[in-house]
């Protein structure tokens, strides 16, 4: 259980268990590997293994990674904190975006992403623990952000993205996720054409299966710990 290789598989293994007693189909779940803090090399281990989908949080050392894997067929998540001067490059540099959750960072991303790239796929990060550090924004503001967002040419909107906090308890763990699994529900009977939920982790990512994550974010699981924080 050491190499990058069996972890993955591992991972992947407990996605499948979990899709199953969710009743799910497994290719409705996507594993996408949060390669952040670690090295390019790693990213290439991964994708000898199959690996598709790598999420980076931290811009300059993404775009290095990108650079050294260019001839791989990867397709990239942006899925840290957006400030609104790094938009131009996250705009050109990536081909998804989670935790967008102001119009402003979606104005900018539209703004920046060039003409000749498809158009850049979004997720609108909700708060579900209501927490003053933890971005996102609340349920009841979902709909006017989707609604201005689904108006930008070069964004297409996806879906949720949902960073709950860690809970030692199993009912606070599926409540967070239930709400935003409700907030996305609610989102497709307004007519939303969204398919994508993004959350669940590490510590987290059953759950969130069995409450309709399309997309698990997956970091330590398959890279083994980090050397730096978050
Ligand atoms: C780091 C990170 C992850 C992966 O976390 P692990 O606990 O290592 O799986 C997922 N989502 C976001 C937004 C992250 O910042």
């Amino acid at each position: 259980m050491n190499t990058i290789a069996d972890r993955l598989q591992a991972v992947r293994t407990s996605i499948a268990k979990a899709a199953l007693k969710a009743g799910r189909n497994i290719d409705t779940v996507i594993l996408l590997a949060v390669s952040k803090a670690h090295s390019a090399t790693a990213c290439q281990e991964a994708f000898a293994s199959g690996q598709r989908h790598f999420g980076e949080n931290y811009l300059q050392e993404a775009i290095q990674k990108q650079a050294d894997l260019k001839n791989l067929p990867i397709t990239w998540h942006f899925i840290g904190p957006i400030q609104s001067n790094k938009t131009q490059l996250i705009a050109q540099h990536f081909d998804w975006v989670h935790g967008v959750d102001r119009l402003k960072i979606a104005e900018r991303l539209n703004a920046a992403r060039p003409e000749n790239m498809p158009p850049l796929q979004i997720c609108i990060q909700i708060n579900v623990s209501n927490e003053e550090t933890k971005s996102g924004v609340s349920v009841e503001d979902a709909p006017m952000l989707a609604d201005a967002i689904s108006k930008l040419p070069h964004l297409k909107l996806r879906g949720l993205m949902a960073i709950p906090a860690p809970t030692n308890s199993v009912e606070l763990q599926q409540k967070q996720f239930r709400i935003v699994s409700q907030c996305f529900d609610a989102l497709v009977k307004q007519g939303y054409a969204i398919d994508t939920l993004s959350m669940g982790m590490s510590d987290d990512f059953e759950m969130a299966i069995v409450e309709g994550a399309t997309i698990v974010r997956i970091g330590s699981a398959i890279f083994g710990a980090r050397s730096y924080a978050s």
